[in-house]
């Protein structure tokens, strides 16, 4: 059994209290880990540490912040394997996808430390002849980041880049389910040589304290957060007590619109590739898949074959925990009770551990459950729609606006739609994209603030104007 700590100003730390939580195994059901907890006491001991690394950070010339970045994304990146290792451990997801999750999480890093050049101030016109207006670009300060379970490394470096390129520090709380990736971070950090305070990692099962301890403490000037639409309302609550700068990357419901003048097979592929990539589990996951009837027998032929290619245990993994497990359940048996078919699965499977196999529904309404809540399972629910306009109003007729998907070789076509669409980002023609340098992230229910680009390096500035007075 692994014991793990928190990591506070560069040194290891344990609940004053005692306290631990246990981290399982979601392919066996086994204890892997026991964690410490980390709560209000050891988050306040961050935030102090954070506060007090903070100056010293911020005063490094962007070179020098770029270049300690440089060698702690180097650190992560030579630990993939071992780090990959731990995340499939505690998240269930292949080895393989974990140590391409490390990997782009270094290649985030790399990409934010050479932003730090580019943190730019601007000169605006003055009020007058005899006034000069300069806008002076400076780190929030001291930042607390909470992040999901389901990309247990690269939704932190997503926040981490851009918060310590912008010259901040950080107290991070993981997801309860798999702190011990994030731990690992923090260890790869620590070995670069980052210094001590400015990335704190507080593991907790408690997530309520964390919150309300860093929203109550001044010197936290933002909390970035990913995860449910349902937590980041109550954060977004928090957040006024103290009038905290945030940033809410929640759920998502993403649709896929494919067109007759698509070629169905690949667009079954791409949706194959995405939506059972981490068992469904992501936010950019297709949620509803709106096909045109003229071509939806053949895209669901397609897609039933990529579905069954997939071995359950080996190219995808279980879901993360028994509560996953039981909303994939229920969302299936609403739709099948309503008259949906499973042409594959459909079933969990009998075996231990909380697999759920690929499965490919049709006959789905848009008033099924399924297209309602985020299901966040390796389920594919399909529909047939005829005219363009009628599936782009199904396709925006939800709450959520993360991701969108279109199938189209018309070039008319896809601006109309692409226009029309009500999501933070739309992809034509492909899955999910991600590089460091594209602004990701949703509107509605989906949340604001942007991760990555320098739009995502903005989210960590404040912009001070510095008037003066020619004196004459
Ligand atoms: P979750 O909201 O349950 O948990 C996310 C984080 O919030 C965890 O660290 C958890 O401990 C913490 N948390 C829970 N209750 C809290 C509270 N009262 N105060 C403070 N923190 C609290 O979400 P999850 O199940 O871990 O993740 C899945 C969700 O995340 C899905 O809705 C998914 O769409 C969303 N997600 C969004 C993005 C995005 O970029 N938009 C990316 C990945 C996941």
């Amino acid at each position: 059994m692994h014991e793990a700590e928190a990591l506070i100003g560069g040194t290891w730390h344990t609940d004053p209290g005692g306290g631990t939580f246990t981290v399982a195994d979601p392919a066996t059901g086994e204890p892997i880990a026991h964690v410490t907890d980390g709560g209000a006491e050891l988050t306040r001991r961050a935030v102090d540490a954070a506060a007090a690394a903070f100056p010293g950070w911020r005063a490094l010339a962007a070179d020098e912040r770029a270049e300690l970045m440089r060698r702690a994304a180097a650190e992560l990146a030579a630990r993939a394997e071992s780090i990959g290792a731990t995340m499939t451990s505690e998240q269930g997801k292949p080895l393989a996808e974990s140590v391409a999750e490390v990997r782009s999480g270094a290649d985030h890093l790399v990409w934010a430390a050479e932003e730090t050049r580019r943190v730019y101030g601007q000169t605006v016109p003055g009020a007058g002849p005899d006034n000069r207006i300069w806008l002076l670009p400076e780190p929030v300060g001291v930042v607390a980041g909470i992040t999901p379970w389901n990309f247990p490394v690269s939704m932190i470096t997503r926040k981490l880049g851009p918060a310590l390129a912008a010259g901040c520090t950080v107290v991070l709380k993981p997801a309860e389910l798999t702190p011990l990736s994030a731990i690992a971070v923090g260890e790869a950090f620590t070995a670069a040589g980052l210094p001590a305070g400015v990335f704190n990692v507080v593991p907790t099962s408690r997530p309520a304290d964390f919150a309300e301890t860093v929203m109550a403490d001044p010197r936290v000037r933002k909390v970035s957060f990913t995860g449910s639409t349902e937590v980041g309302r109550y954060l977004i609550r928090q957040s006024a007590q103290d009038v905290k700068r945030l940033s809410v990357e929640l759920g998502g419901h993403a649709p896929v619109l494919v067109f007759p003048d698509a070629d169905p097979e690949a667009a079954a592929a791409a949706v194959a590739r995405s939506k059972f990539l981490n068992a469904g589990q992501a936010c950019t996951s297709p949620n509803r898949i709106y096909v045109h009837r003229d071509v939806a027998a053949r895209f669901t032929a397609a897609l039933v074959k990529r579905a069954e290619a997939i071995t359950p245990g080996l190219d995808m993994g279980p879901l993360i925990d028994a509560r996953a497990l039981a909303k994939v359940e229920r969302h299936v048996e609403d739709a099948l009770a309503a008259g949906a078919q499973a042409v594959t699965g459909g079933r969990r499977l009998d075996r231990p551990g909380t697999f759920y196999p690929p499965t490919v529904l049709t006959g789905v309404r848009d008033d099924m459950l399924i297209c309602r809540e985020e299901t966040f399972g390796p389920i594919a629910p399909v529909l047939e729609f005829t005219g363009e306009d009628d599936v782009v109003a199904r396709a925006n007729a939800t709450p959520y606006g993360l991701t969108a998907y279109v199938w189209t070789a018309d070039l008319t076509r896809t601006l109309r739609v692409a226009e029309a669409l009500e999501f933070g980002m739309v992809t034509v023609n492909g899955g999910p994209v991600a590089p460091p340098q594209a602004p990701f992230g949703g509107i509605k229910n989906s949340g604001y603030g942007r991760e990555g680009g320098s739009l995502g390096v903005s989210d960590y500035l404040d912009y001070k104007y510095l008037s003066v007075g020619l004196g004459r």
